[in-house]
């Protein structure tokens, strides 16, 4: 009987799960919306019960379409989880219920206490950066988790009363997907923990300065493990089906497309352009401290293997601009209609879009500013709109490369690309234009799934991935990608958008 890997990815607006096959192929998957919650501006919530339920939705969908191609269910050999980064969750140890919305990683309501705790020590905004990597901004789980202790009397009870969960939304789907309140195992994966500001990155354990320096409990964390190890069994009702099926990768999205796009050289980067857009570069078992506002963080760990680093730079909004054309503005009916309205235009007509919806991340992080939307005039329509948003990304990238090839010592020559909007031929011919390096895009663009079935099939030894991750990667060398390259062109319209 032939074996298949599992990957549940639960992103920003919609959870997928997709099944692979013994050769990494993609064979079948579903994918659902769920609700995001707007409470006041600059604030993003989702309930956690809803990213539950969208993760086993997408399972039990995915799980009869595969059942309808003949299949059977025991030939699913075990499952990874890729997810959204920094979202913060809370939940009671007992009841195993939320105490509270999850913090989305795009919320800003931590400003002021951002505010505070740069203050509040010499180093700034770098307070903690020689441990975590990071600088305090209001990305981060750590600030966020703050704020809940600091605005809600249940959350702070139950903080001090040692009764409390905390996690990033792979430990809760965990949690849950394992037993929950019934023995649900409380774990994380290195790259979900780097992102907490609470992570030591080179002991690769909590820090105890980091959690004084945030008055945190260490009693309410998950314990930190490779992102290719036994993380534990499904064992939740409405997957009866699939009781025992180990979950044996979890990596942050981010992380899981570095690994899906194969960078496992160090020179080697990918930039995912979904909700935001997350530029993530390969430097080895090298720690590269960064001084021109990227992040230092880790890429990934497989079991029995040093942590391999990585410098990234994240951009808060990407294809959310494009929703926000679509559902704000009503300009496009659908998020790929942006594409032939740019492409109706010669050039950005003068027009700048800076998508700075809620702040600006990488490298200027700049919590305070705002979108602005510059150079209008007479001759401005919907199509030079429709084209500056999607510059708006690729100039956003082209400052992260730049501060990215003079830290890293390793100028990028291709940049590989995936996440959805790298659907748009139009969107990534400009980003090459830009860049003025090629982009390299592959056919099979669901990379983030595919890092978490790579790392879960590398540890349970199936299909191209047997042997363990040296044997793999080795392997993995001598192959060919089917790629689809954008070159960098000298046209008429190659130039336009430096306008
Ligand atoms: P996430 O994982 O962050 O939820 P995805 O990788 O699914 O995001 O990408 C979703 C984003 O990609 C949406 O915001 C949408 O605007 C954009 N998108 C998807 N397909 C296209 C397309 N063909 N053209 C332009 N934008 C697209």
């Amino acid at each position: 009987m032939p074996s298949f890997i599992g990957a549940i990815d639960n992103g920003t607006t919609s959870s997928r799960f997709l099944i692979f096959d013994e050769k990494g192929e993609l064979v079948i998957g579903h994918q659902l919306e769920y609700r995001q919650i707007f409470p006041h501006p600059g604030w993003v919530e989702q309930d956690p019960m809803d990213i539950l339920g969208s993760v086993v939705t997408c399972i039990n969908g995915a799980l009869r379409k595969f059942e309808l191609q003949g299949n059977d269910l025991r030939s699913l050999k075990g499952i990874g989880i890729t997810n959204q980064r920094e979202t913060t969750v809370v939940w009671d140890k007992h009841s195993g219920r939320p105490l509270h919305n999850a913090i989305v990683w795009s919320d800003t309501r931590t400003k002021d206490i951002v505010h505070q705790f740069s203050e509040s020590s010499e180093k700034g905004a770098d307070a903690v950066k020689d441990i975590c990597g990071l600088p305090i901004t209001t990305y981060f789980s750590a600030v966020k988790l703050r704020w809940l202790l600091e605005n809600s009397q249940e959350v702070k009870e139950a903080h001090d009363n040692g009764t409390m969960m905390f996690g990033t939304v792979d430990s809760w789907l965990i949690y849950n997907l394992t037993g929950g309140k019934e023995g649900g195992v409380h774990v994380t994966d290195v790259t979900n923990a780097s992102r907490t500001m609470l992570m030591d990155i080179k002991t690769l354990k909590w820090s105890d300065r980091c959690l004084k320096f945030f008055g945190i409990n260490a009693d309410i964390l998950p314990e930190i493990k490779p992102s290719s190890t036994m993380f534990g069994e499904i064992n939740f009702e409405e997957l009866s089906q699939l009781k025992g099926v180990p979950i044996a990768g979890c990596l942050g999205d981010q992380h899981a497309a570095l690994v899906g796009q194969h960078c496992f050289q160090v020179g080697e980067a990918k930039n995912t352009y979904g909700t935001g857009c997350f530029m993530v570069f390969n430097t080895g078992t090298q720690i590269i401290p960064s001084n021109m506002g990227l992040l230092t963080t880790v890429g990934y760990q497989f079991e029995g293997e040093p942590a391999a680093y990585a410098l990234e730079g994240s951009i808060a909004v990407a294809g959310s601009a494009i929703k926000w054309l679509r559902d704000n503005m009503g300009i496009i009916k659908s998020t790929e209609e942006v594409n032939d309205l740019a492409a109706a235009a010669e050039d950005n007509g003068g027009v700048v879009f800076v998508t700075a919806f809620s702040g600006l991340f990488a490298p200027y992080w700049r919590p305070d500013v705002r979108g602005s939307i510059s150079g209008i005039s007479q001759h401005t329509t919907k199509h030079h709109l429709a084209r500056a948003t999607l510059e708006a990304t690729c100039f956003q990238t082209r400052a992260i490369l730049d501060a990215m090839n003079a830290e890293s010592g390793h100028p990028l020559k291709t940049l590989r690309v995936d996440g959805g909007l790298s659907n748009s031929d139009i969107c990534m011919q400009l980003q090459a234009d830009i860049l003025g390096i090629e982009v390299s895009r592959p056919q099979m663009r669901e990379s983030t799934a595919l890092g978490a079935a790579t790392a879960a099939a590398i540890h349970l030894g199936i299909g191209i991935w047997k042997g363990g991750f040296k044997a793999f990667t080795e392997r993995e060398r001598g192959s060919k990608d089917i790629l689809q390259t954008f070159t960098p062109t000298t046209t008429a319209k190659g130039k336009a958008c430096f306008k």
